[in-house]
């Protein structure tokens, strides 16, 4: 098997971290895999070595703000909102980041990529309790019903998707997936280790709270 180094993985190499940018090529063949195959035998500092303090703040930071695929400005909305937020800013923001629709549409498996479940949302295609939900960063609440208009159904993009979280991502336990009617409920808040996004939420802190 080749090793893939086009523009989106590229991303993951530069940050350590696989971030499921396009398509599946995290799953299956993203240069993280053999990083971290060496950094093991070379190194116990992580993945670049002695890094100073700031630099493993920023790129905590980035990794969850790239995995998100969000600009610098509304992360740093999204880390407001949750420091304002009761309870632990840390543990409120990666819950914030992981039940946005966008999120959520592609852990169904309506979309394979953050990109493509982006998409599906801001061009009208899928509903929130039979409502159209257009924002892709609209965070759901628990009980919320997600499907998608049932003409796309039938598109190989969401065919290939669906049968990928069937088989390889796995959905998680939070959302409860009705095969038959293609929709998917948030049934409770998820769990931090359940999260999608591989980043250390009390760096992130220490980075806004310089
Ligand atoms: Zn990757």
């Amino acid at each position: 098997m080749s090793r893939y180094t086009g523009p989106i993985c590229k991303k993951c190499q530069k940050l350590s971290q696989k971030m499921f940018l396009k398509g599946t090529k995290c799953f299956n063949n993203c240069p993280v895999d053999k990083q971290a195959q060496s950094d093991k035998r070379f190194s116990n500092n992580g993945p670049r070595g002695k890094m100073s303090d700031y630099g493993k703040h920023l790129r905590e930071k980035q990794i969850a703000r790239m995995s998100a695929g969000m600009s610098e400005a509304q992360f740093h909305r999204f880390f407001v909102n949750a420091a304002k937020t009761p309870g632990g800013t840390g543990e409120t923001l990666m819950r914030y980041l992981e039940i946005r629709l966008d999120n959520i549409v592609r852990r169904l498996g309506f979309a394979v990529s953050l990109k493509t479940a982006r998409q599906l949302v801001s061009h009208g295609h899928i509903r929130v309790n039979g409502r159209c939900i257009n924002i892709p960063s609209y965070l759901l609440k628990i009980g919320d019903e997600i499907t998608i208009d049932t003409a796309l159904l039938e598109t190989a993009g969401v065919k290939q998707g669906l049968e990928h979280a069937d088989k390889v991502a796995l959905r998680p336990s939070f959302l409860v997936w009705d095969s038959d009617k293609h929709s998917g409920k948030l049934v409770r808040w998820p769990d931090r280790a359940e999260s999608s996004i591989q980043a250390d939420d009390q760096l992130i802190i220490e980075f806004y709270s310089k």
